[in-house]
């Protein structure tokens, strides 16, 4: 091959595949929203809004569109003050649409003599940086699948954002075209499965597990539910889409019999594989652009419970 026609080919290869992300950036984005200056990203503190500016500027640079509105912030009312969810659309080749969410607030601060902010690395700004990753991941790709990203707000205070933004009614044409949601908590550490590998809540209410596993890339393992007693599924941001029967479920790696920094102090950065977390975002990336309306298209059976 001439050498034009080669230098040619691989700028088109760099362009329009999918691009993995770096261990870099995602220390870069996490680490950013577990800084002391975002101050534990509590509901209604400017700290909260500088970090859903943050998020809409990563999914400004990775080109995505506006889910309503012109602006990727959709705004909410907590308290009688505005907040934001962060939302943001990849088209892809079909209608049909992979929804990646995930919670950014988290606890705020304490009064308390010492360390006074509660980081969140793990809880949440793990799952965020998964959804920033894969928004990263598919910046230069047009996948088979339509993508939209969701940052929620207001969890740690019952799950606000995703409830508000569940009810948006000019979106919900598009949540109608949702094939699955992942919302991703907690995925800083190893799980109990090892590495490269995740466990989904409510596992028993779908086939999104075994379709997924079908088509994993490298090894990446979505495992069940080992905590199933706790009722994980309808404790998180996904129930508020199961209330719309769409297919949602949460994806963590944290070991909720053993983990001690669920809601402490000590939940940052420096507890984060992050290792362990780019090749899970990478793979789930891999994974993604294989799936294709006609080999994904997971449904729930009839022991799901919809409220
Ligand atoms: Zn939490």
């Amino acid at each position: 091959m001439p050498k034009i026609s080669m230098i040619i080919a691989l700028l088109c290869v760099t362009l329009f595949s999918a691009q993995e992300v770096s261990k870099q950036r995602v220390t870069d984005v996490l680490s950013t929203l577990a800084s002391d200056e975002m101050k534990g990203r509590e509901i209604g503190t400017p700290e909260n809004d500088s970090a859903a500016i943050y998020i809409a500027k990563r999914f400004e640079e990775n080109n995505l569109d506006y889910c309503t509105g012109n602006s990727f912030l959709v705004p909410f009312d907590y308290k009688g003050k505005t907040v934001y969810n962060v939302c943001g659309i990849k088209k892809g080749k079909s209608e049909k649409t992979l929804a990646f969410t995930a919670h950014f607030d988290h606890i705020g601060t304490t009064d308390q003599p010492g360390d006074k902010v509660f980081n969140g690395a793990d809880d949440n700004a793990s799952g965020v940086t998964a959804v920033i990753g894969l928004a990263d991941f598919f910046k230069t790709n047009k996948p088979e699948f339509s993508m939209m990203f969701i940052a929620f707000n207001g969890e740690e205070k019952g799950m606000k954002g995703s409830k508000a933004i569940s009810n948006i009614e000019n979106l919900q044409t598009q949540y109608q075209n949702i094939s699955a949601l992942f919302n991703f908590e907690m995925l800083a550490t190893v799980s109990k499965f090892g590495p490269n590998a995740l466990y989904m809540t409510g596992d028993e209410f779908s086939d999104l597990d075994e379709l997924f596993n079908a088509k994993a890339e490298n090894g990446l393992k979505i495992n069940p539910d080992p905590y199933i007693g706790q009722q994980l599924f309808y404790r998180s941001d996904n129930v508020s889409f199961v209330k719309k029967k769409v297919i949602a479920h949460s994806f963590s790696t944290v070991d909720m019999n053993s983990a001690s920094h669920y809601h402490q102090l000590n939940d940052d950065v420096d507890i984060v594989d992050f290792d362990n977390l780019t090749q899970i975002i990478n793979n789930l990336g891999k994974t993604f652009q294989k799936l294709t309306p006609k080999n994904f298209a997971p449904k729930y059976n009839e022991t799901v419970n919809y409220n």
